[in-house]
């Protein structure tokens, strides 16, 4: 697919590895059939079943006859593929020929789901698909629960970068992803005893039809070692790096398909290997044993992605991750990519780097050494290149999850790149004390490298300091960020903060994901809204017509049949389906406050126990969790096992039969998400105010005629002014009042003060939930009444009373379905296409 032949591909300034020789320049010739075109298989059942047996026989060497259901799997996915190849191929010789900007997204998760589903959606062959398995004898349902899905994310900001790509190709914008193939995703969850246990995501062991390997495009990639200072023939004194460790990049493409408009742009996520070296030391060490470690040592890079979200742990093997996918991009970029003769100083016509978060910002640096040591620039030149390619989009306001890396650590593993970050700060300083002449506190503050505890490097002020832009991912995060989190910036660079709320791809989870409610919405007003999803507005005249509210409530009703067979085959749980189904969904993070939907539920059962409200009275509701917890987020685990605890005993407890019902699915994964979020009556944004940057669940809830119970809190605020205050359940203390009552908070005069509060607090810490074990619920209840450092205690009654006025809305049936017809027509603004335009208009100018 490379028009240029590969040149060697060095990032270290080490001669090439023959690995890379080995395979030889791209074969060229003038023949007509070289250069395609390829030819798609027929749009047609015939066509495609004689694809589909094609790929079963001569792709997986089987019979129909005797094949299992996973060759057939691989052989659809194999068939569908065959339908995108054209298109894909097509796409990348135009890209190459309009020599427009791409926009480089660099993310260390992409969180994709199921390809299959999406795929067959992008082509438009989902009917004829299904059609073609039916004359094979096949269900087509069964071969797609076959898919394990690429987890190659945490959670909400590897599902943005998933939704980012789909909307940059539906808009047919020239985009790379560029990420890490980790052999090993995001855990798959498992309860013991109703604790959290984590297995191995072994995604890849039944084989990976969409993806394509590409050994021509590896990189290499060098750690360690030592710089030098050396005066070259021009008398130019310059740097150079000699690592003394290298490894292998070697790239992944996937496809990404628009929205049926014949776009394919790619993914590209790389892999870690072993260089030729270390085979040359396994033949000549003789310590054959030592030598095959030191492979795995290599190969370990992109074994497995580090579970924590939202809470780094400043492992060295994470900052190996993050330079080794940088670095192979860059390189990937500039030299595979980029025509040969290419001029770097136009690189910023040609390229944007969006640095999702901070995990990918030791970039900037590795930019620096390219343009240089490896291309002669001089410095200031370099650095004018170097900050019009990059923007920076940060997604936290908890100081926790700022990354830091210690400058032992950095020095140790990117010599010359600490030495870069260095210069970088030095000048900078120098400005600043320009621009406040006297104020060495605020460049003290300032600093991009931190003095306590330890001397470390701040990736957030690096990439403040080196991009173009920074933005936030909604209204209240982006204007957090300017006046709390980087203050002292936006005062020096005001113009160089904007805000871009977060969006999510009403492909996957409207179209794909909420097949009924597509089909109503379709036959209403059109298909257009797939693509241009504020169209949805021209469903709000019909929330005022009853035919069309009983269609929208039959949808509901058949989303959560299908939820409740799905969760009986899947977790063994009886649920019923005629109630409100109440759903919190999302990593379990003591700042979401799981505990306090916990502390709902458990008011409402102690009121029914403790004979105070007739088991009657309660509106039927069944609460749905669903969050994974880091595996060393020790309170987030204790939560885990009380809200399975709580589960246990209200399930079985007869005095609430058919009232409360809780469950909490294992493994709560975008597959999941995908079956649930449809069914859902009740969205739970319960986060501190101030705490959540923006939340995309929320986003996907409204989307799917859910209302939300939320606070004032990220992309919630934008939520609850586009649909309208009568269609939000709004409580709890704003950001500013978080604030006023954070000095001095004492959660244990909530507990004293408020009897529903403290008759909740006292069942827990009964044992009532756990056999009597008072031990078991200690940490949960100690820390909320010692501690409780997201205020769920402050926000308890507030909550309480939000839920009585949901009660009451969903005692009338027809206002509760007119709300929820509001909130999908007047959600259209959270498509991801809409952030792309923003980010299109305001950061990348492409
Ligand atoms: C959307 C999504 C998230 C993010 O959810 P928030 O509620 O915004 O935290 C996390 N995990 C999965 C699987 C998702 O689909």
């Amino acid at each position: 697919m490379t028009d240029t032949a590969p040149s060697p591909s060095v990032v270290s300034d080490e001669s090439p590895s023959t690995d890379v020789r080995r395979i030889g320049p791209a074969f060229r010739t003038t023949h007509p059939l070289a250069s395609g075109p390829v030819v798609s298989p027929q749009t047609t059942v015939d066509g495609f079943v004689e694809t589909f047996l094609g790929e079963l026989n001569y792709g997986q060497g089987t019979l129909l006859s005797q094949s299992t259901v996973n060759d057939q799997y691989l052989a659809l996915a194999r068939t569908v593929r065959r339908y995108l190849m054209a298109d894909w191929l097509e796409t990348g010789a135009r890209r190459r020929q309009a020599q427009q900007k791409t926009i480089g997204y660099l993310s260390a998760e992409y969180l994709l789901g199921r390809q299959l589903g999406n795929n067959l959606l992008a082509t438009n062959l989902q009917d004829i698909a299904e059609d073609a398995m039916r004359r094979c004898g096949i269900d087509i349902a069964a071969l797609r629960a076959q898919e394990v899905e690429p987890g190659l994310g945490n959670g909400g900001l590897g599902r943005l970068a998933a939704c980012f790509v789909d909307s940059l190709a539906t808009m047919d914008v020239p985009c790379i992803g560029y990420g890490i193939r980790y052999e090993y995703g995001i855990f798959r969850q498992t309860f013991e005893a109703d604790r959290q246990v984590e297995l191995p995501d072994s995604w890849l062991s039944l084989g990976n039809p969409w993806e394509f390997p590409h050994p021509e495009r590896q990189v290499l990639v060098g750690f360690g070692g030592r710089t030098e200072t050396v005066t070259d023939a021009a008398g130019v004194e310059r740097s150079t790096w000699t690592p003394d460790w290298q490894v292998l990049g070697m790239p992944y493409h996937y496809m990404v398909p628009g929205f049926r408009n014949g776009v394919v742009n790619t993914l590209r996520l790389w892999s870690a290997r072993a260089t030729q070296d270390f085979d040359l030391q396994i033949f000549n060490s003789g310590d054959y044993a030592q030598a095959v470690r030191a492979q795995t040592f290599a190969e370990n890079i992109s074994k497995v992605l580090y579970p924590e979200d939202s809470t780094p742990q400043g492992k060295e093997l994470r900052l190996q991750q993050q330079y080794f996918f940088v670095a192979c991009s860059l390189h990937d970029f500039i030299d595979n990519t980029l025509p040969a003769d290419f001029d770097l100083r136009r690189l910023p016509e040609r390229i944007i780097f969006q640095l999702n978060d901070t995990h990918p910002v030791i970039a900037i640096p590795e930019l620096m050494r390219i343009l240089v040591d490896r291309k002669g620039f001089d410095w200031d030149e370099a650095w004018e290149i170097t900050q019009a390619c990059f923007a920076y989009t940060c997604h936290t306001l908890l100081p926790e999850a700022l990354e830091v890396w210690s400058v032992d650590l950095l020095g140790r593993l990117l010599p010359r790149h600490l030495e870069i970050i260095y210069r970088i700060n030095e000048e900078f300083l120098e400005r600043v004390r320009e621009a406040f002449p006297g104020d060495e506190m605020r460049a003290r503050r300032m600093s991009i490298i931190a003095e306590y505890p330890d001397r470390a490097v701040r990736m957030a002020y690096l990439a403040t300091v080196a991009g173009a832009k920074v933005n936030g991912v909604a209204e209240l995060h982006s204007q957090l960020l300017r006046d709390k989190v980087l203050p002292d910036f936006s005062q020096l660079w005001p113009e160089k903060f904007t805000n871009v709320t977060n969006g999510i791809t009403p492909r996957r989870f409207v179209r794909l994901a909420n097949r009924r409610l597509s089909e109503l919405v379709t036959d209403t007003i059109g298909d257009g809204w797939v693509t241009d999803l504020d169209r949805l507005r021209e469903l709000e005249p019909w929330a005022d017509d009853a035919a069309f509210r009983a269609e929208f409530r039959r949808v509901k009703r058949e989303n959560k049949e299908r939820l409740v067979k799905l969760l009986r085959v899947r977790d063994g749980l009886e649920l019923p389906t005629d109630t409100m189904l109440d759903v919190m969904v999302k990593r379990l993070h003591e700042y979401k406050r799981q505990t306090l939907k916990l502390l709902h539920i458990v008011s409402l059962y102690e009121g029914v126990v403790s004979g105070r409200v007739p088991a009657e009275d309660l509106t039927a509701r069944t609460f749905v969790f669903g969050a994974k917890a880091a595996p060393g987020y020790h309170m987030a685990k204790e939560i885990i096992f009380l809200v399975n605890a709580v589960s246990d005993t209200v399930n079985a407890d007869p005095a609430v039969a058919g009232r409360l019902t809780v469950a909490f699915p294992a493994n709560y994964n975008v597959t999941l998400a995908e079956k649930l979020i449809p069914a859902a009556d009740l969205s739970e944004q319960i986060s501190l105010a101030g705490k959540e940057a923006s939340g995309t669940g929320n986003m996907k809830f409204a989307l799917n005629g859910a209302l939300t119970i939320g606070t004032d809190d990220g992309a919630n605020v934008e939520i609850r002014r586009l649909v309208g205050d009568d269609n939000f359940f709004l409580f709890g203390m704003t950001e500013p009042e978080v604030e006023r009552l954070r000095p001095g908070y004492s959660p244990s005069s909530y507990y004293e003060e408020n009897p529903r509060l403290r008759a909740t607090i006292d069942l827990l810490a009964s044992g009532h939930f756990t056999g009597g074990d008072r031990r078991a619920v200690a940490p949960v209840i100690d820390n909320l009444l010692h501690q409780d450092s997201f205020m769920a205690l402050a926000d308890f009654q507030s909550y309480l009373d939000a839920q009585e006025r949901v009660d009451a809305a969903y005692a009338d049936e027809d206002a509760w379905s007119r709300s929820a017809i509001l909130n999908v027509a007047r959600s259209g603004f959270f498509s991801s296409d809409r952030s792309m335009r923003d980010y299109l208009e305001r950061i990348w100018h492409a």
